[in-house]
């Protein structure tokens, strides 16, 4: 039901506060699970997700902090498809080493074909949800392409159905992938940090210059780039301004 995510300049606690703050000014949407998940400079994906208020979650990290981070994705769900657990919160994982994490907004219609594919070609399942499909597509789309925005674009060509999808690759620190057709999704534009949200609330406390995505867009944010393209793969525009309300 909510979305963040965060690439910085620095490598210390930042951009798991940038991420637990925004899922903070988005509760008022309403949700049931919560979940965020880190790359490390290491290489690696840090991850918690906990059904119920985001003060779970919130408890989890402090007790079991996380390697610090300048990417950072974070979620609240609030459940179509597999029950409000901690098992079917978001962010979900996929590839061989669980080397990607994926997380959604929306609905994927088609998942069930989808999914009946991936369990014959021998990938596992842990989570009930529809997103979950999403996550394996994107593991296997950058397998054979080694580029996590290439991956996503060849990921949402399998998908139907409403979705903001963000996505990171434990090997790509620094970069973080949205793509979105029928749901929301809106770039922060920083000084050498970039945020992404599925509402402008999600980063105003940190910039007013945003980025309002097309339909059938996927965008890639570094600290100090961000990429749109359509989902024919080609170059686009999407129309900048600044946010000159109050959250
Ligand atoms: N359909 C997904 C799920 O049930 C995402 C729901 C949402 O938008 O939070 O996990």
């Amino acid at each position: 039901c909510g979305i963040v995510g965060y690439v910085g300049p620095r490598v210390d606690g930042t951009a798991l506060d940038v991420v637990m703050e925004g899922l903070a000014r988005l509760e008022y949407r309403g949700y049931d699970s919560a979940g965020v998940a880190l790359v490390t400079p290491g290489g690696s994906i840090a991850m918690d997700k906990r059904a119920g208020k985001l003060a779970n979650l919130r408890q989890a990290l402090e007790s079991n902090p996380p390697p610090e981070s300048s990417t950072a994705i974070g979620h609240t769900r609030w459940a179509t498809h597999g029950g409000p657990t901690d098992r079917n919160a978001h962010p979900h994982r996929g590839g061989a080493d669980d080397e990607i994490a994926v997380i959604h907004n929306g609905i994927i219609e088609n998942f069930h074909q989808l999914k009946t594919q991936l369990l014959a070609d021998g990938v596992e399942f842990r989570s009930e949800t529809d997103t979950e499909v999403a996550a394996h597509l994107v593991a296997r789309e950058f397998a054979a392409t080694g580029d996590l925005t290439e991956a996503m674009l060849r990921a949402v060509q399998w998908l139907d159905g409403a979705f903001t999808l963000l996505a990171v690759h434990a090997g790509r620190p620094g970069v973080v992938v949205g793509a979105r057709r029928n749901s929301p999704l809106v770039v922060g534009l920083g000084e050498g940090e970039n945020f992404l949200g599925s509402d402008v609330a999600a980063f105003i406390g940190h910039t007013r210059m945003a980025l309002e995505l097309g339909q059938d867009q996927i965008v890639t944010i570094t600290p100090d780039s961000c990429t749109v393209i359509g989902f024919d793969g080609q170059p686009a525009s999407a129309t900048a301004y600044e946010v000159t309300w109050d959250a």
